[in-house]
């Protein structure tokens, strides 16, 4: 992998250009995915004077979407962290919980849900711990639907916050761990991106975002909703859902968005990374919250009264700017569906 970096490299400068971590100011000591993935291979250079930069990639994969060369950029980027390790407060209590719980986040919800189906629900530690209202309505509405769908009572972390932190024999081990248990499912759906695309790089079953469930399973016809008082929604763009998933997955949104009375989906001036993935809100938490600012700012100017996001890290993350309202996607679905 790392070969064809070296050798695909046309020093255009694009991805640098791109990436949203190396466009913050105060961050002099982020060096850009060219420097951390292509030039310190390359050159075999003192790496030490990297340690902290490829931390702080959010893993958006924006910098390999634009280069010219269709580089491997983010997975370069993740070879890099694996070679330093967990350096930080943040990965060592994710490591710490894993050996605890299974998940990286110690776990608190009780959800109301059958404990077995044909579709299965998988909660995520994010969604979980920090978006249980994501969760439950979205099992809430599917049963409604009528899906046979279930959380079972026994799962543990997908692997891919630790993929993202370097700690790759945890990954193994928890894709280990979860095997009896996820394998029994017709189907796995979640409501987040990084579970999304961590567990079909692993499973021999569908698995489909919920967006995916509702559009090509249940199908948009099944779908009604009630009216809302007019409102202006700022609908973000998760990275791992987008450049991961698939940029379908948007276009469903905004299908099903765009089919609620009252509901007016509105176009922010700077589409980018909110900083809630790659393990940034543990490791920098303040940079993180710079660049949820800066997505909350432009849903403000555009005139959002609120932003939804079809992800639970990024709920998270931009909340913690705290001047705009943010709901995760499919809880606002939940709340607006007439199949409940
Ligand atoms: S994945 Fe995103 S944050 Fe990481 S180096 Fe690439 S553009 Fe920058
Ligand atoms: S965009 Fe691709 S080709 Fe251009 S500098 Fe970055 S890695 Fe090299």
């Amino acid at each position: 992998m790392m070969s064809r970096i070296e050798d695909g490299c046309i020093k255009c400068g694009t991805c640098q250009n791109a990436c949203p971590v190396f466009r913050i100011e105060n961050y002099p000591y982020f060096q850009g995915p060219r420097r951390i993935a292509v030039e310190a291979p390359r050159f075999s250079r003192e790496l030490t004077s990297l340690s902290d930069s490829p931390h702080m990639c959010t893993s958006c994969a924006l910098c390999e979407s634009v280069c010219p060369s269709r580089l491997p950029i983010t997975e370069a980027v993740l070879k890099m962290r694996t070679h330093y390790g967990i350096e930080s407060e943040g990965g060592r209590r994710m490591i710490s919980n894993i050996n605890q719980y299974g998940r990286t986040i110690a776990p608190t919800s009780k959800f109301t849900s059958p404990v077995s189906g044909s579709t299965l629900f998988f909660p995520g530690c994010i969604g979980d711990a920090r978006v249980p209202s994501a969760v439950q309505g979205a099992v809430d509405m599917l049963i409604a639907l009528g899906d046979q769908v279930y959380i079972p009572n026994e799962w543990y972390c997908c692997g891919s916050p630790l993929e993202k932190i370097g700690a790759k024999s945890e990954v193994d081990r928890l894709q280990e761990m979860n095997s009896a248990i996820l394998g029994t499912a017709e189907r796995i759906v979640t409501a987040c991106p990084g579970c999304t695309f961590q567990l079909q790089k692993n499973s021999n079953v569908d698995v489909l975002h919920v967006l995916e469930h509702l559009f090509e399973v249940i199908t948009p016809s099944r779908l009604r909703w009630r009216s809302t008082n007019p409102i202006n929604v700022a609908l973000h763009s998760p990275c791992h859902l987008v450049r991961s998933v698939g940029p379908h997955t948007m276009d469903y949104a905004r299908e099903i968005l765009g089919s609620i009375a009252g509901v007016r989906v509105i176009d922010m001036d700077d589409e980018g990374c909110c900083g809630g993935g790659g393990g940034v809100t543990s490791t920098f938490p303040e940079m993180a919250l710079k660049m949820a600012r800066l997505r909350v700012e432009s849903a403000i100017r555009a005139g959002a009264h609120m932003i939804l996001a079809p992800c639970p890290f990024c709920v998270v993350n931009l909340r913690r700017v705290g001047d705009l309202e943010v709901k995760d996607l499919t809880a606002f679905l939940t709340e607006l569906s007439l199949c409940r």
